[in-house]
């Protein structure tokens, strides 16, 4: 077989990947008809692909490459970490440098009562070891009826059994026997597509005190935790109404029951502030990161812990629970790198003075055009929401999400990559996004709205 290089003509790229790979959360055989695009090479905000053509990733990959793509430093210091330590584990009473070092550091990064962290490959791995640790933790303290996990519909917190299932994505819990037992669902705070005649605020109350029905129906001694995203991702960027999270604390803090925020997307500068606990002013008892920990450089989750829940557990022999990478030399050295240059480039603080409040200017004023019923933006993570009928806040009548798959086709033609979730388009761009950026995110934004209004009017 020949070298398979960048070189290669895309069609015989793309007969190899339909040939061999299978794509996540992909229809395979379709994809095999119309051939993957092939992307190349990546720098700052723009891809390329094997065509040559370049886009502007307005999703910062899945959401994760805060710092933009093409940073020499976390080159080399994976190069170098993996000359002095390529990999080494943390099991049998061991540890190394680069976890030691990453640790200490998002310690210091954390909130005040958050000062341990235990290691995952990914978000889903960490969310599972959340699962098991929350049940340890109760079971420690003398409480082991307290396994239940109450999470939302429309919720994503991963793809193995135990996150997919701490998820309420419908569409993943059809298939393959999901969910497991023991966790349970109240509905998410989406006033735009399920608030009706009330106002956000009363929405937001409504939706928060469906936790406190659910503890009361479950028993407060059956509940270990409350799982939540702060600001809703991979279900649509689904802004909570202000009223939501205050609520959500009070219960929690009302019912002993345990916090997890899961910030996988939202952590690490995301919403303004290096979690979004912060800007939603949570007060969680475990964090979930991954993504824009290492920006996306290296796989590298974790669970961030609170000192009160670490001393019990810490304190309860073994936790039978680990993984072969957990806290990997060479991904907790370029997520050490990755934090030492968003805090001290000042990337968030920048972005928080300068791109964000153009982006979120320019953000709502497509509030203005004919297919859009609603903005929502917070930080750098924004999604529109197309509807057929502005005032009726209508869904669009065939398949939700066929307008959204056509208005994400017309921007990858034009040089822009949103994606689409239903009838919402989505953003989460690299932290380091300018404005001149923004302009042109916006310019191919309209343009490809106005292609889909024609093809919608048209059909
Ligand atoms: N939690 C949230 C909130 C996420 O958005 C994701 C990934 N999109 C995950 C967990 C799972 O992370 P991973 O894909 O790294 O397993």
């Amino acid at each position: 077989m020949n070298k398979i290089t960048n070189h290669l003509p895309t069609a015989e790229l793309q007969a190899l990947d339909a040939a061999h790979h299978m794509h996540p959360f992909t229809a395979g055989a379709e994809l095999a008809k119309k051939g993957a695009r092939v992307i190349t090479a990546a720098n700052g905000v723009t891809l390329t692909d094997s065509d040559g053509n370049q886009m502007l990733d307005a999703m910062a990959g899945l959401w994760c490459v805060n710092i933009g793509y093409g940073r020499k430093e976390l080159a080399n210091v994976a190069a170098a970490q993996m000359e002095q330590l390529p990999y080494y584990n943390t099991f049998f009473q061991t540890t190394h440098v680069p976890a030691i070092a990453l640790s200490a550091k998002l310690a210091e990064l954390a909130p005040a009562h958050i000062n341990n962290v235990f290691y995952a490959g990914s978000g889903s791995e960490a969310n599972d070891t959340n699962i098991r640790m929350v049940r340890h933790y109760w079971a420690a303290k003398g409480k082991p009826t307290k396994t239940t996990i109450i999470s939302r519909k429309n919720a994503y917190h991963g793809s193995t059994i135990g996150g997919a299932s701490l998820g309420g994505m419908s569409g993943m819990h059809a298939q393959g026997g999901l969910p497991i037992p023991g966790i349970a669902y109240i509905d998410q705070p989406n006033w735009y597509a399920e608030g009706g005649d009330l106002s956000p605020e009363d929405f937001g109350l409504e939706r928060a005190r469906q936790l406190e029905l659910k503890i009361a129906e479950l028993g407060e001694d059956n509940v270990a935790a409350f799982i939540a995203e702060p600001v809703q991702g991979a279900g649509g960027v689904i802004v909570p109404p202000a009223t939501y999270w205050p609520e959500i604390q009070r219960i929690c803090d009302a019912h002993d029951i345990l916090l997890i925020a899961d910030e996988v997307i939202c952590g690490f500068g995301r919403t303004g502030n290096w979690f979004g606990s912060q800007t939603y002013d949570i007060r969680p008892d475990i964090m979930t990161i991954a993504k824009g920990l290492s920006s996306g450089y290296a796989p590298i989750g974790g669970s961030l812990i609170s000192d009160e829940i670490a001393d019990v557990v810490n304190n309860a022999g073994d936790f039978n629970h680990g993984y072969t990478y957990n806290g990997h030399p060479v991904s907790a050295a370029v997520a050490l790198e990755n934090l030492r240059i968003l805090q001290e480039e000042k990337i968030i603080e920048t972005a928080c003075e300068t791109t964000m409040p153009y982006l979120a200017e320019k953000w709502h004023a497509l509030a203005d055009h004919p297919l859009i019923g609603e903005t929502n933006i917070v930080g750098m993570m924004g999604s529109i929401v197309m509807t057929p009928d502005k005032s009726a806040r209508a869904p669009f009548k065939s398949d939700a999400g066929t307008v959204g798959f056509i208005c994400r086709e017309f921007c990858f033609e034009n040089g822009l990559v949103m994606r689409h979730v239903g009838d919402r388009m989505i953003i989460s761009p690299p932290l380091v996004l300018t404005t001149s950026d923004v302009d042109v995110l916006i310019e191919r934004a309209v343009k490809s709205l106005d292609q889909t209004l024609a093809k919608a009017t048209a059909d």
